[in-house]
C-alpha cells in the first residue's frame, strides 16, 4: 500500500493535496483527496471522479458520499479523488489544456513525461496500487445525453475472475445499460490508446476495476448524482465496508447487457433534428436523425442494425466526422437468451 493511504491512521478521516507539478506564477498543481480508513480492517475502495474534466455529476456525489461516511463505521479503507484532473476541470474541458492529452489515456503514467502522464502516474502509484476495487466515474461528452450506464472490459482469459467480479459490482451498481466489451478482440470503437484506460492497467495490476457513466456531461444532474450515490453507497455494502443496514434500495433501471457498440458519425453538416433519443431501442432501418445543411438539403440517417440507443447528441449543429448516436447490439434478455 503507498505511503499516502498507509499513514492514515484507523479510525481517522484526512482530506489533503497530491501535489504533482507547478505553475509557471509558482502555484502548486495537485489532486485532492479523502482517504478514510475504518477502525476495522477490509478492503480498500478507490472512487475516481473527473479524469475527464467536463463531467461533473461523479465529482458531486463523490463529496456528498464523503459527507455521509464516518471511518468508525468503515470496514476497510476509501479513496475518494473527486476530481482527478485538475487541469482539465479547470479549464471545463475533458482533456489536459497544457498538453491537449485525454488522461484516460495515459495510464500507468511516466514520471518524466508530460503534465498528463505525471498526474496518471501519481494516480495509478499513489490510489491505484493502494485499491484493491477501482470505480472510475465518468459522464458523456458535454454534447451529448446519456442515462447512467456501466462499462466493464475483459482484457485476458487469465484475468477472468476479476473481470466477472467487477461485472457483478457493476450490476450492483445499477445503470440502464451494462457493456460488458471485449478487449481481447480488435476492438476500435473509440479512437486512441484504449489500453491507456485507468480501468484496464489496472486490471493488469490485478484489481478489480470498471467505469460508470453518469449522465451527460458539462453539466450538474441531480438525478444522475443521487443515482451515483446510491450505486457507491451498494457497492460499499456488497463488499462490507459498510453495515448492510445503511444499503440504499437496488437501481430501478432496466439494466440492459450490451456486448458491442459502434458510434455512428455525421458524414453531412448543418443542423441537426432526431428521432430517438438515449435509452431507446431501434429496429435496424429506424430513421435516427436527420441533418439539413445549409442549402436546406436533407441527409437521413437509419439504424444499420436492431439495437439500442446509449447517447446521444444534444448540440444541434453538426460537421463532417461528429458523433450523431453511440449505439450498443448483441445483449441478453434476463433469462440470458438471445433476443
Ligand atoms: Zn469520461
Amino acid at each position: 500500500m503507498s505511503r499516502l493511504v498507509e499513514q492514515v491512521p484507523p479510525g481517522k478521516a484526512v482530506k489533503g493535496a497530491l501535489v504533482v507539478g507547478q505553475r509557471a506564477g509558482g502555484e502548486e498543481i495537485s489532486i485532492i483527496y479523502h482517504i478514510l480508513r475504518g477502525l476495522n480492517p477490509g478492503p480498500t475502495v478507490w472512487f475516481n471522479g473527473a479524469i475527464h474534466g467536463d463531467e461533473l455529476n461523479g465529482p458531486i456525489a463523490l463529496l456528498q458520499l464523503s459527507q455521509k461516511l464516518q471511518p468508525e463505521q468503515i470496514s476497510g479503507t476509501i479513496i475518494l479523488t473527486p476530481v482527478s484532473n485538475p487541469l482539465a476541470f479547470a479549464a471545463r474541458q475533458k482533456n489536459t489544456p497544457h498538453d491537449l492529452l485525454d488522461l484516460d489515456q495515459q495510464f500507468p503514467g511516466d514520471p518524466e513525461g508530460t503534465l498528463s502522464q505525471r498526474i496518471a502516474y501519481q494516480l495509478f502509484h499513489v490510489f491505484g496500487t493502494a485499491a484493491d476495487y477501482i470505480v472510475d466515474s465518468h459522464t458523456v461528452g458535454h454534447d451529448y445525453f446519456g442515462q447512467p450506464y456501466t462499462v466493464t472490459k475483459k482484457i485476458r482469459q487469465d484475468l477472468q475472475p476479476a473481470f466477472e467480479q467487477a461485472q457483478k459490482l457493476a450490476e450492483i451498481f445499477g445503470g440502464a445499460f451494462h457493456c460488458s466489451l471485449d478487449f481481447s478482440e480488435n476492438l476500435n470503437e473509440v479512437p486512441g490508446n484504449v489500453y491507456g484506460f485507468l480501468d484496464v492497467q489496472a486490471q493488469l495490476q490485478g484489481k478489480v476495476a470498471f467505469m460508470v457513466e453518469l449522465g451527460a456531461g458539462g453539466i450538474h444532474q441531480p438525478d444522475a448524482v443521487r443515482f451515483a450515490l446510491e450505486g457507491y453507497q451498494r457497492l460499499l455494502v456488497d463488499l462490507k465496508l459498510l453495515s448492510s443496514k445503511k444499503n440504499p434500495p437496488a437501481s430501478k433501471l432496466p439494466a440492459i447487457s450490451i456486448k458491442k457498440r459502434y458510434y455512428l458519425y455525421a458524414n453531412t453538416a448543418g443542423f441537426l433534428t432526431f428521432s430517438v433519443q438515449a435509452g431507446d431501442f431501434v429496429k435496424k432501418g429506424t430513421l435516427l436523425a436527420e441533418v439539413t445543411d445549409l442549402y436546406g438539403q436533407k441527409t437521413a440517417y437509419r439504424a444499420m442494425h436492431d439495437a439500442f440507443v446509449l447517447i446521444n447528441r444534444n448540440n444541434a449543429v453538426v460537421e463532417t466526422g461528429d458523433r450523431l448516436f453511440f449505439l450498443g447490439e448483441s445483449w441478453n434478455d434476463a433469462n440470458g437468451g438471445k433476443k
